[in-house]
């Protein structure tokens, strides 16, 4: 690893301060659970560390959860600082938000739980192979090629839509978070900023470019998720029961009145370097009764534009049954596949 200046400020203003305003020479450092391990590739050289693990802010550091009053309008915060162990065991937020709590629950194992955070979750770097090895030098390194298109693709995108580098955006939480409406507000140098999660992440293809929209020096200081009584799911399709990424995710919202789902919200995360909005099963769905039928033919809907590598076939069918688990789940429809 190479040697850096490690920096504990108090405030998030502070940090903001110590940040510099082009991406690699310094780094926010919150569970560490993915800088260390590029810092240690020597994938991230930064030459300041900033750590977020000092900041005494309650909105950085905790959730809250209103009283929610039938006819207000009311909105859950959750500090970014916040582990996302305290996510998936928070008795409201499974109450309300089962989609965020069951995708936090599966992430990694309980160290990685226990460490890692929500801001650091939205904003970790991809996973792919080519990218974490040292040397490697691909697109998102400077280099002149995407590596993965014609390589060992079989855990990379679906869903391409022509864009030069093929990773999937490896947040978890981020499907869950954008099928329930949720917003990201952050601290940078001209202030405070909110972005609707749907539009905080982008499809990187060169160095100077991240896996989300935010510069160089902004944090992220909470998520706030509108109360609006969506049914919601997440479905995950994993290798076995392991620790590591979903192959395939799907995450679902919408509103139940009389039998019938409206303001339907269909996410695939894992398939496409941002999360996948599957605007075709969207429509789908829209203003039906969800049965087991329906919910298949949204899967079949859902893989509308797919365009898969050389090794990653195989996600298409992944992507129909996590699609109509996930809006099985939601409705409360007694999952046939755990009989
Ligand atoms: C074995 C294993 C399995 C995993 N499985 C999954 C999985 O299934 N699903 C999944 O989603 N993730 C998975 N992860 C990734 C894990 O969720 C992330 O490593 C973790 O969420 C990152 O959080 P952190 O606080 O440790 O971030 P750090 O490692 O501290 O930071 C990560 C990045 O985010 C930036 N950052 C951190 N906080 C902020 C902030 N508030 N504002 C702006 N930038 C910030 C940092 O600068 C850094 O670039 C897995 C990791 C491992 C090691
Ligand atoms: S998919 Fe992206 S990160 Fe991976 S080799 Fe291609 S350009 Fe690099």
């Amino acid at each position: 690893m190479k040697n850096f200046t490690y920096y504990r400020p108090t405030t998030l203003e502070a940090a903001v301060a110590l940040l510099d305003s082009r991406w690699g020479t310094s780094e926010l450092l919150a569970g560490g659970t993915d800088l260390l391990d590029l810092q240690k590739e020597y994938v991230a050289q930064p030459d300041k560390v900033v750590s977020l693990n000092f900041v005494n802010d309650p909105i950085f550091t905790r959730i809250d959860v209103p009283q929610i009053l039938p006819g207000t309008k009311a909105q859950v915060s959750i500090g970014a600082g916040v582990k996302l162990a305290e996510i998936a065991e928070h008795a409201e937020l499974k109450k309300l938000f089962p989609a965020l709590t069951d995708a936090a629950a599966t992430i990694g194992g309980p160290q990685i739980r226990n460490m890692g955070t929500l801001g650091g979750n939205l904003c970790q770097r991809n996973r792919c192979w080519y990218f974490r090895d040292e040397f490697v030098q691909c697109l998102l390194k400077g280099g002149r090629k995407c590596y993965a298109t014609d390589g060992e693709n079989r855990y990379h995108a679906i869903f391409t839509r022509g864009h030069p580098c093929v990773i999937v955006n490896p947040s978890t939480l981020a499907p869950a978070l954008i099928a329930l409406g949720a917003s990201a507000e952050t601290v940078g140098p001209t202030g405070k900023r909110t972005l609707e999660l749907s539009k905080f992440f982008q499809a990187p293809s060169k160095p100077d470019q991240r896996e989300h929209v935010l510069v160089p020096n902004e944090i992220v200081v909470r998520v706030l998720i509108p109360v609006e009584g969506l049914r919601n799911a997440s479905y995950e399709v994993r290798h076995k029961h392991s620790w590591d990424w979903p192959l395939v995710q799907a995450a679902v919202a919408f509103r139940l009145s009389g039998g019938k789902a409206t303001d339907v919200r269909i996410i695939l995360g894992h398939v496409a370097p941002t999360p996948h909005i599957a605007t075709e099963a969207q429509k789908l769905v829209e203003g039906q009764t969800i049965t087991p039928e329906l919910a298949a033919k949204a899967g079949e809907a859902a893989t509308a534009g797919a365009a898969p590598l050389s090794q990653n076939g195989y996600k298409v069918q992944l992507v129909k049954v996590a699609v109509k688990r996930a809006l099985l789940l939601a409705s409360g429809a007694q999952p046939d596949w755990l009989l």
